[in-house]
């Protein structure tokens, strides 16, 4: 094998070229004016793509900083949350309340499907929740959660900040934080927006900025207070903490690459109709997709295996053919595996993974699916 192997994996995700070398850029001091600039157009621009009235924060962090920044910054202890969970990342949020001293309420899905709107809105209307987390794509699951409809449900409960987790979804399914009444949504730089690991990005409505002041000067937390960012994002020349310049710089290009494309709803588009040829030619070759039609990402697929398929030898045989997935988590360790396609990829690398893909499973269980997936996923794209 001569070429790179592929990571096609739910994060990071290939970072294409142009994206690269902003990382291999000559540093510059962090309050040089030509960053300085960088750095604001690429706050601002994230602002507009995401349609948010409020803050946008551009933090060095994972997206689990995100996570728990969202919940430091609109409630206290004692406060009572709701977590709508569809899987490991949404169950995340329980032990980041609960270290909080927060009162913590569940509502779980089976894996694979949602918690449905009507449960939601019953659960809002029995106390005062000061949150309510919901994750935009579990990862765990493939499953995607109807933020629009949950936004608008959130309408009737003014007091609920309402905190998405869109880090295996935003800059691939279209999102609106005005529009859809999201008060925090937040993503990691290795997602959907194909840049290397390592920044956080979050965008805050003026409700949740509200709720922030009425905490008083200071929350527990420190490095992940808004009040020690606020400055910084209106003025980049200052400092709190220094910033990852050259990831900024790589966001910055993905910034620019996803305006070029045609912004979110576009992305949204390629992302939906390669997703579900995908899917269908998976289906072909005998992997079960685990999310029910009706809720399945567009970001990543998780996928079951037949029968009698291995997960450990599956996946060493497909890492030989040249691409690394991942494999499933808690209860489907073992029985399925993730693959992202998420970002900056495009028909030519889906073609070749699904053909390392025919190839492995080929290799494993003998069976006839050599073209099959490649065959149904071509004939899907092409069709109108
Ligand atoms: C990856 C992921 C996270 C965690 O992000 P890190 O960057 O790994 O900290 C949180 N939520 C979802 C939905 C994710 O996919």
């Amino acid at each position: 094998m001569f070429n790179e192997k592929q990571v096609m994996i739910p994060g990071p995700t290939p970072v294409v070229k142009a994206i690269r070398d902003e990382m291999a850029r000559e540093i510059q001091a962090f309050g040089d004016p030509r960053f300085v600039a960088d750095y604001k157009a690429t706050i601002d621009g994230l602002g507009q793509l995401l349609n948010c009235s409020g803050k946008t924060f551009v933090v060095a962090a994972s997206g689990t900083l995100a996570m728990e920044m969202a919940i430091s910054n609109t409630t206290k202890r004692g406060d009572r949350v709701l977590i709508v969970s569809h899987g490991f990342f949404g169950d995340r949020f329980i032990d980041i309340c609960t270290r909080k001293g927060l009162v913590v309420d569940v509502l779980q899905s089976e894996w694979g499907q949602i918690v449905p709107l009507t449960q939601i809105e019953a659960q809002l209307s029995q106390h005062a929740y000061a949150a309510m987390t919901l994750t935009h794509v579990d990862t765990s699951t493939g499953v995607v959660a109807p933020v629009a409809e949950v936004g608008e449900l959130m309408r009737k409960f003014a007091d609920t900040i309402f905190i998405v987790d869109g880090v295996c979804a935003t800059g691939a399914e279209n999102e609106d934080v005005d529009g859809m009444n999201i008060d925090i949504l937040f993503t990691g730089s290795q997602k959907a927006f194909g840049v290397c690991p390592g920044l956080m990005m979050l965008w805050a409505s003026q409700k949740a900025l509200a709720r922030r002041e009425s905490l008083g000067e200071t929350i527990p937390e420190y490095y992940c207070d808004f009040a020690k960012w606020l400055p910084i994002m209106d003025d980049p020349s200052k400092y709190f903490a220094t910033p990852a310049i050259n990831l900024v710089w790589a966001l910055q290009k993905s910034l620019e690459l996803i305006v070029a494309e045609g912004g979110l709803s576009v992305r949204d588009e390629r992302h939906r109709k390669n997703a579900l040829a995908m899917q269908s030619a998976l289906e072909a070759i005998g992997l079960r997709v685990l999310a029910e039609p009706g809720h399945r990402a567009i970001t990543l697929s998780n996928l079951c295996y037949p029968e009698g398929v291995d997960d450990l030898q599956f996946r060493t045989t497909l890492a030989a053919e040249g691409f690394t997935v991942a494999g499933g988590l808690a209860n489907y360790a073992g029985k399925m595996f993730r693959l992202g396609h998420m970002g900056n990829i495009d028909i030519n690398d889906v073609v070749a993974v699904l053909s390392g893909i025919e190839r492995a499973l080929h290799q494993v269980s003998g069976k006839d699916v050599l073209g099959v997936a490649v065959t149904c996923y071509l004939k899907e794209m092409a069709a109108k």
